[in-house]
């Protein structure tokens, strides 16, 4: 992800960056505004993004300020075309700290609302604000954008403000991973059904909503990623990595030819093979691109040529759920494991579950 971001500035010691996609929006706005109204046109939607992701970066700032309340530091602010994201290492359990956290942002909506109306009043007519084409007209125009991000941030739906309100409250109930169970469930809900309305609106009403479908596909893919990262946070909690790591695998020189790799693969159960030169390991070849090479005709050639050369390692004395993390992110499967120096195995992602599964299996306290 951080190949395609860019980094802007830094604010109170939190680095503010843009993903490449939002150059793109800021050309689209631009391009529309030229259209309709040509260069004027084009700087005022320019102008008006601009002001519209200042204010999501003063929401995403109300989070990361009041994280460093509790000496959570944000390591960096992400605009997205979709909206900001402040990104912590790590958020608190405690429900009361997470509620103070999540409601930081649309306070700041709220508070810029207040200001806002305190010194331009509230508009006369809210529903014939529109696009500025005049400086006057910006307050407004402010107005309604600060407005709109209040209200549907809190929307009690993950990945949304409102649904981490939703989980704290539950939490302090029924435990994180129930209260994030539901908390994503609801969000799922709401994203169906809000989802399938703005379709249909647009597909049968005349309506162009398909921003607001496409953002609520986006909820309910959200609700379903921080689902997945309690259960796993609470699947792998006590584990580390050398618990899982296996000693039988298959490792072969760099200079080993496809055929013979694939002679000792049909006599075991298939896998993806590490690469071992004399200073360890160098690369991993995929079943895929074994499978790849043996279509192309490429038997006789070097393993190393169809390897991989960029892939992680592993600690075997690190905990196995924040190693998941890593993984979950990456298309690899097959992991090197070193306990102090030394290759000690490999971690094959596509019998984790299964291995932690049976490792349970043991009574506690052996
Ligand atoms: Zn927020």
């Amino acid at each position: 992800m951080n190949r395609w971001s860019i980094a802007l500035f830094r604010l109170f010691g939190i680095r503010l960056e843009v993903h490449a996609t939002f150059l793109l929006l800021l050309t689209l706005a631009g391009y529309d505004g030229w259209r309709a109204d040509g260069a004027a046109g084009a700087a005022w939607e320019v102008v008006f993004v601009g002001l519209m992701f200042g204010c999501v970066v003063l929401h995403e700032l109300g989070h990361a300020l009041a994280a460093l309340r509790y000496g959570i530091r944000a390591s960096r602010i992400l605009l997205l075309p979709i909206g900001g994201m402040a990104q912590f290492d790590s958020l608190p359990r405690q429900p009361g700290r997470e509620l103070v956290i999540a409601l930081a942002g649309p306070a700041v909506n709220y508070l810029l609302i207040g200001l806002i109306v305190a010194g331009f009043g509230w508009p006369p007519a809210l529903g014939d604000v529109g696009l500025p084409t005049r400086m006057a007209e910006i307050p407004h125009a402010l107005l309604l954008i600060n407005l709109m991000m209040g209200v549907f941030n809190l929307l009690p739906a993950f990945p949304m403000d409102g649904g981490r309100v939703l989980r704290a409250l539950l939490a302090l109930r029924f435990g994180h991973a129930r209260a994030t169970r539901w908390a994503a469930r609801s969000g799922q809900v709401i994203a169906l059904v809000c989802g399938s309305g703005a379709i249909y609106a647009s597909v049968f009403l005349g309506y162009n909503l398909w921003m607001v479908a496409a953002l609520f596909a986006f909820i309910g893919y959200g609700a379903e990623m921080e689902y997945r990262l309690v259960r796993n946070e609470n699947f792998y909690a006590g584990l580390a990595v050398g618990d899982v790591t296996r000693s039988d695998f298959l490792a072969f020189h760099p200079d080993t030819t496809v055929a013979a790799a694939l002679e000792a693969l049909r006599r075991t159960v298939p896998q993806d093979l590490l690469l071992i030169s004399s200073n360890g390991p160098v690369g991993i070849v995929t079943r895929a691109r074994i499978a790849a090479a043996i279509r192309a005709g490429c038997e006789h050639e070097p393993l190393a040529q169809h390897a991989t050369h960029d892939f992680l390692e592993l600690q075997a004395e690190g905990a196995l759920g924040t190693a998941a993390r890593d993984i979950v992110r990456r298309s690899q499967q097959l992991f090197p494991v070193y306990s102090f120096g030394r290759l000690i195995g490999v971690c094959d992602t596509r019998h984790l579950e299964e291995s932690v599964r049976l490792l349970r299996l043991r009574p506690p306290g052996r």
